[in-house]
C-alpha cells in the first residue's frame, strides 16, 4: 500500500473513531430531530439556499464516508424541504455520497482484492462486465441490502464509474420518495421500522428484478424465435449428432455413447482428424526421429569417439505413416462403434437446427454438436500459388529432404518442423515478422529456443515480412522486408506455418446465419452454445485454443451441456490451461507467464530454477533450460509456470495439477521427489522461492539462540 492510500485509511479511521468516540451517533436520531426541529425550521425559513447547501454537504460527507445516519438524514430532508425538494436534494447527496464512497473503495482496496482472490473473481468480474448494471440496480431498489455496503462492495468490481453513477441514481430514487415522502410526516414517527411494509419491500425487490428478469426473458425469447423458423420434429432420430471426428468430435461422440444416448458421429475424411494425420502424431513421430539424429551427431558428448548412421527421408516419413496406423485404432469406426457411437462417413450439412443431411439422408436430431476442427491459414502474398509450397496438412507426403527449406512463421508447428528438417539436414531459413519466434512466451524463452536452432545452423530470420514469392531463373524467391530493406532467400520448398483458421464453410453454418467471432470461429457463449441453443461447438473450430486436449475439454462440456443442458448447463472452464511445444529445448506452459501477467495487470514475483545445476540433466548433456515460476507477491500459490529444456512438456504436469488442485509451492517442496530425476527441478525451483522467503529476523533469533548453546 502506498504512503497516499495509508494517509487516506488513516484520515478515514479517525473520522470513523471520532463519530463513535464522540457519540455523535445521537444527533442522528429521530428524537433529536424533533426536539430541534422548530429551531431548523426557523433558520430554513430565513436562510433557504444556506440550509439547503449544508445539509446537501452533510448528507455526502455521512454517505461519503459511509457513516450510519443515511436514512434518519432522508426522513429529516423531507421534514425540512418537503417531498419534492427533498427528493432533488437527496437524491443527489446521496449518489454523490455512493460514489465518493464507491471511489474510495476502489482505491484503496480493489486492486489488493482483485489480486488476493485473481482466480475466484474471475467470474464474478465476468458476471459484473456483462450485468453489473442490473445487479446494481437490483440491490439499490431493494432496501433490505444496507446502502453504504453496496457502494464499497461495488468499489471492488470493474464495473464502471459513470454506470455507477447513472444506475445508482435511478435506483435509489424510488427508496429516496419513500423515506423523504415518510420524512413529512415526521412528527406521527415513532420509529424507522414502519417506514417500509414488507408489501412495499415486495414491490420494491419485483422492480428491481425486473430489468434482469426482462432481459433473460428476451434471450430466451430470441434463442427461442431462432428455432421457431424451423419444423420441430415430433420425434427424432437421435440425441445428438455430432460433425468431425477429430480430438474434438470423438471425445464429444464418446461421452454421449456413455451416457447412453443415441450419437451419431459424421466425418467426411478419417476418423482422427488433424492431430491423428496431420498434426501431433505425425509431428511427434519426425521429432524422435530428428532427435535421435541429433543425439548421433553429439556422440562425442556421450563419450564416442564419433557415429554415424546412414538414412534414407523416406523411411522416416514412411516410419511416421507406420506409427499413424499403430495409432490409427484407438480412433477407428470399429472402436467407437463398440463404444455405441454410430459412424457415419460422408460430409455433414446442417439443414436446420434439427437435421443434418449426410450422403442423402436427413437426420433428425436434438442437438448438434460441430467440431469441425480448422485449416492451415495461407496468407495472400503475391507469387505464392505460383511458387507451390507444403502445409502442416501435406508436408506428410514429401519423400524427398528438401535442400533448402524455407519455413514461414514462427509459431509452435513452424519452429517444431523447422527444427526437424534441419536435423534431417536441409538448410532451413525460418521466417517470422514478428521481433522474436514463439513471441507468445516471454522473450528469454524465445531467446533460449533461437539460440539453439541458430547453434544448430537454422537461420532464423525475425522482424521479417515476406512480401512477395518470385521465381527467377528458374529459382523460387521470398522477399522479404526488415528494417525497410527488401532481403531475398531462395528456396527449393516453402512451408507455410502461420496458423489456423476454423473451418466454418460447407456444412450449413451461413445457411443457419451462425455467427463467427472476431477470431473467425464459430461465436459461441460460455456453455459452447451457438445461437441456437441446441447447436453447440467445440475444438479448432471454436477455439480460443487450438490444441487436442483443450478440444478434448471443450468437449465435455459441449456433449454434456447438450444432453443434459435442460436440466443443468455447465461454463466451459479455461481457468488452467497448459500446453507444450516439442522444439529441443522443449517449451512447455501452464497460466501466466510474465507477458500476460503484465498485460493482465497481475501483480507477480517471479522465481528462476536452472536447469544446468541439475544432477540427472548434468548426467544426460541436457543441462539447460529454466524453470519459471510466477507467484502471488509474499505467497506461495502459483500463477503460471514456464519450463524450457529436456521432457519440459512432461514435467510441467505436477505444476498443472497443483495449480488446478491449489497446491502452492510449500507443498511440492514438501513432496519427496525421485533422485535423480529431471522431475526434482519442479522441487528445487519451489526451494528458489523459500530460499527467496526465508524468515530472516526468526533465523537471526535462531543463530543467536545457538550461538548461546555452545556456550
Ligand atoms: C503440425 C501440428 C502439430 C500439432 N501438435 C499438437 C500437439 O503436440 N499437441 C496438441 O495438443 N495439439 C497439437 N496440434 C493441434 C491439434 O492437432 C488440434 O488442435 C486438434 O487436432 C483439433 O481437433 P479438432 O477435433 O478440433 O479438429 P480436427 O482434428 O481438425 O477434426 C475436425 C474433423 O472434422 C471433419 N469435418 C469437417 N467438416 C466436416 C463435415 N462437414 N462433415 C464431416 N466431417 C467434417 C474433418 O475432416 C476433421 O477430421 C498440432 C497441429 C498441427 C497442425
Amino acid at each position: 500500500m502506498n504512503n497516499t492510500k495509508v494517509l487516506l485509511l488513516l484520515v478515514l479511521a479517525a473520522v470513523a473513531a471520532a463519530f463513535f468516540l464522540f457519540d455523535l451517533g445521537e444527533y442522528f436520531t429521530l428524537e433529536y430531530f424533533k426536539t430541534q426541529q422548530s429551531a431548523i425550521d426557523a433558520y430554513r425559513q430565513a436562510q433557504p439556499w444556506m440550509s439547503a447547501s449544508f445539509f446537501f454537504l452533510l448528507y455526502v460527507a455521512v454517505t461519503g464516508l459511509s457513516l450510519p445516519g443515511a436514512v434518519i438524514m432522508t426522513l429529516v430532508g423531507g421534514a425540512i424541504f418537503g417531498l419534492i425538494w427533498g427528493t432533488v436534494i437527496i437524491s443527489f447527496a446521496s449518489t454523490i455520497g455512493a460514489t465518493v464512497a464507491f471511489l474510495v473503495s476502489r482505491f484503496l482496496l480493489r486492486d489488493m482484492v482483485q489480486e488476493k482472490f485473481a482466480s475466484n473473481l474471475t467470474a464474478i468480474n465476468e458476471g459484473i462486465k456483462k450485468d453489473g448494471a442490473f445487479y446494481l440496480f437490483t440491490l439499490r431498489l431493494i432496501p433490505a441490502f444496507p446502502f453504504f455496503l453496496i457502494n464499497l462492495l461495488m468499489g471492488l468490481t470493474p464495473i464502471r464509474t459513470l454506470v455507477f453513477w447513472i444506475v445508482s441514481q435511478i435506483g435509489m430514487l424510488p427508496g429516496t420518495i419513500v423515506y423523504v415522502n415518510a420524512g413529512t410526516q415526521i412528527a406521527k414517527l415513532e420509529s424507522l421500522g414502519g417506514i417500509l411494509s414488507p408489501g412495499l419491500i415486495g414491490s420494491f425487490a419485483l422492480l428491481g428484478l425486473f430489468p434482469l428478469i426482462t432481459r433473460k426473458t428476451l434471450e430466451f425469447i430470441q434463442t427461442r424465435k431462432v428455432l421457431r423458423m424451423y419444423d420441430k420434429p415430433n420425434k427424432f432420430d437421435r440425441n445428438l449428432i455430432v460433425i468431425g471426428a477429430g480430438s474434438a468430435g470423438l471425445v464429444a461422440a464418446y461421452i454421449a455413447a456413455a451416457v447412453k444416448s443415441k450419437v451419431t458421429l459424421i466425418e467426411k475424411h478419417k476418423m482422427g482428424g488433424d492431430c491423428l494425420y496431420t498434426g501431433c502424431v505425425p509431428s511427434k513421430a519426425l521429432i524422435r526421429s530428428a532427435k535421435f539424429l541429433s543425439h548421433v551427431k553429439r556422440a562425442e558428448q556421450f563419450g564416442f569417439k564419433s557415429a554415424n548412421v546412414d538414412f534414407d527421408f523416406a523411411d522416416i516419413m514412411d516410419r511416421v505413416q507406420r506409427i499413424i496406423q499403430t495409432i490409427e485404432p484407438h480412433d477407428s469406426v470399429e472402436r467407437y462403434t463398440k463404444l455405441g457411437v454410430e459412424c457415419i462417413q460422408g460430409e455433414a450439412n446442417m439443414t436446420s437446427p434439427y437435421a443434418v443431411d449426410v450422403n442423402g439422408k436427413t437426420l433428425t436430431t436434438r442437438s448438434i454438436v460441430i467440431a469441425a476442427g480448422a485449416h492451415p491459414f495461407v496468407p495472400p502474398i503475391p507469387g505464392v500459388e505460383e511458387v507451390g509450397y507444403v502445409t502442416s496438412d501435406t508436408v506428410w507426403e514429401l519423400r524427398e529432404l528438401p535442400k533448402r527449406l524455407v519455413v514461414l512463421g514462427g509459431g509452435p508447428i513452424g519452429s517444431e518442423l523447422v527444427q526437424c528438417f534441419a536435423r534431417f539436414g536441409s538448410n532451413v531459413t525460418q521466417i517470422e515478422m514478428l521481433p522474436r519466434i514463439l513471441s507468445r512466451e516471454d522473450p528469454e524463452v524465445s531467446e533460449m529456443v533461437t539460440k539453439q536452432f541458430r547453434a544448430e545452423g537454422i537461420e532464423v530470420l525475425v522482424d521479417h515480412k515476406a512480401k512477395e514469392f518470385r521465381i527467377e531463373n528458374g529459382e523460387r524467391i521470398v522477399v522479404c522486408e526488415h528494417q525497410g530493406e527488401d532481403i531475398r532467400v531462395g528456396f527449393d520448398e516453402l512451408l507455410v506455418a502461420v496458423g489456423r483458421v476454423a473451418n466454418t464453410t460447407g456444412y450449413g453454418l451461413e445457411e443457419l446465419g451462425i455467427d463467427l467471432s472476431k477470431q473467425r470461429t464459430v461465436a459461441v457463449n460460455d456453455f459452447l452454445q451457438t445461437k441456437y441453443p441446441n447447436i453447440y461447438a467445440c475444438g479448432d473450430v471454436a477455439g480460443p485454443y487450438q490444441f487436442t486436449h483443450t478440444a478434448a475439454h471443450q468437449a465435455w462440456y459441449a456433449s454434456v451441456n447438450a444432453l443434459f443442458g435442460g436440466l443443468k448447463k455447465f461454463r466451459a472452464d479455461y481457468s488452467v490451461i497448459p500446453w507444450a511445444t516439442f522444439t529441443d529445448p522443449e517449451v512447455a506452459r501452464v497460466g501466466l507467464n510474465e507477458l500476460e501477467a503484465q498485460e493482465k495487470g497481475v501483480k507477480y514475483e517471479v522465481t528462476t530454477y536452472k536447469i544446468e545445476e541439475l544432477d540427472r540433466a548434468i548426467a544426460d548433456e541436457e543441462a539447460h533450460g529454466i524453470v519459471k515460476v510466477l507467484t502471488v507477491p509474499g505467497k506461495d500459490r502459483i500463477l503460471g509456470v514456464t519450463i524450457v529444456g529436456e521432457h519440459a512438456g512432461d514435467l510441467i504436469a505436477e505444476y498443472i495439477i497443483a495449480m488446478r488442485q491449489k497446491v502452492g509451492l510449500n507443498k511440492i517442496l514438501s513432496t519427496i521427489h525421485i533422485y535423480p530425476t529431471l522431475a526434482e527441478a519442479n522441487k528445487y525451483a519451489a526451494g528458489e522461492w523459500k530460499r527467496a522467503h526465508a524468515p530472516a529476523g526468526l533465523l537471526r533469533w535462531v543463530e543467536r539462540f545457538h550461538t548461546w548453546r555452545r556456550g
